[in-house]
């Protein structure tokens, strides 16, 4: 059997070779101008922007995502398939093992389990390929922003980036897309 154990290992190694990011610059080719034309609209209009995540590693959330359905039981631990450059051994040959081992990498990455999230990690977030951004955006009052075919739009601040369908129009001028619901998230296709 190759591989090695999954366990705090892996954090160590994804902490080195699947790094997540935040910045523009690591985002998928054809999103990636579109997401800084949207960011100088809104600069140039006086908005404050602060990048939280751009780009998540495929080989981190592949981890992220099994080792806590494994520890919660959601699968069992020879499920996951493989991953090309992940030579990880999720199935310790003992339920009890595999689950430690499971656990030792949601403690290490700091992932939350229920109560805190009954969700795992997703394999399918549209950060993964850097089609997704999450940004802070914030000014004071109504600013003036160019969409994409140069007309000015007044937009107000709302605390609530979801409930500014102004904003969210503006950005959608230049084929950033809001997801609804999920404050900071922007991304291609709205999801
Ligand atoms: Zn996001």
């Amino acid at each position: 059997m190759a591989g090695t154990k999954s366990g705090k290992y892996w954090v160590t190694w994804a902490n080195t070779h699947a790094k997540n990011s935040s910045k523009v610059d690591d985002l998928e080719f054809t999103f990636k101008p579109k997401v800084k034309a949207f960011i100088k609209a809104l600069e140039d209009g006086g908005a404050n922007i602060t990048i939280k995540a751009t780009n998540r590693h495929k080989k981190r959330a592949y981890l992220f995502h099994w080792c806590w359905k494994i520890y919660l039981g959601k699968c069992k631990p020879s499920a996951p398939p493989k991953l090309i450059g992940v030579d990880i051994q999720w199935d310790h040959g003992d339920l009890g093992k595999s689950k430690a081992g499971a656990k030792e990498m949601i403690d290490g990455f700091g992932l939350a389990i229920p109560p805190n999230s009954v969700y795992p990690p997703s394999i399918t977030s549209k950060h993964i390929g850097g089609m997704a951004i999450d940004m802070d955006i914030t000014w004071k009052g109504t600013i003036k922003v160019k969409k994409k075919d140069g007309t000015e739009v007044s937009v107000e601040f709302k605390s609530d980036t979801s409930k500014n369908t102004v904003l969210h129009a503006i950005g959608a001028s230049y084929g950033v897309k809001k997801l609804i619901n999920d404050k900071p998230h922007w991304s291609f296709d709205g999801k």
